[in-house]
């Protein structure tokens, strides 16, 4: 059975919006992942990177549109009273606005502020798992990104990948594809199914 659902929000609940090419740009540097450089950074360069990566992403918070869907899928989610999370490298503050603008409610949110090791480190996906009181091995992990997938993984929970006709990932591999989130009902109905086969 699945008890819970942990949703990326980046490219999973919104459509993908944050320039990180931009912010590379501005910040001057072959940044890679920004959240890493700045770990690797002097305290001034990590402050200066962090604040460039926090203004794009309020700006892109401020401009999120949801994926098609979403609003469906978690009405099912709740009506089921399967628990739904939100995991993130994002910020707490982008996290608000973006829930508030959209009208959505998550009673257990990880946002980079709150774990040690963000994504693709499975700390994140153990933090939730507690706070949900459920075992990894219930829940499902769904993001647009491989370090969704290798977090969800690492941390022993089932992944669903949503994925992109541009986007071909093949570095690890999910145990479900979907195109569309509201293929997760799919997913849902496999487990459903699963446990009364039992
Ligand atoms: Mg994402």
């Amino acid at each position: 059975m699945l008890h819970g659902i942990i949703f990326d929000m980046d490219g999973t609940l919104t459509k993908p919006n944050v320039d990180f090419a931009a912010i590379e740009r501005e910040i001057g540097a072959k940044t890679g992942f920004i959240i890493e450089y700045a770990e690797k950074s002097s305290p001034e360069e990590r402050i200066r990177a962090l604040s460039i990566l926090e203004r794009y992403e309020a700006q892109a918070a401020i401009e999120s549109e949801l994926n098609e869907g979403v609003c469906e899928i978690l009405e099912v989610i709740d009506k089921k009273n399967i628990k739904k999370a939100l995991l993130t490298r994002n910020s707490r503050k982008s996290v608000k606005t973006v829930l508030h603008k959209h009208g959505l409610h998550f009673d257990f949110i990880a946002t980079r502020e709150d774990t040690i090791k963000p994504k693709p480190a499975p700390d994140p996906i153990f933090m939730l798992s507690k706070q949900m009181n459920i075992h990894t091995d219930y829940l499902l992990m769904v993001g647009d990104y491989k370090y969704d997938i290798m977090c969800g993984k690492a941390a022993g929970a089932k992944t669903a990948l949503l994925k992109y006709k541009e986007y071909i990932e093949t570095e690890v591999l999910p145990d479900f594809e979907i195109s569309n989130i509201r293929e997760l009902i799919h997913i849902i109905e496999h487990y459903e199914k699963a446990h009364q086969n039992l």
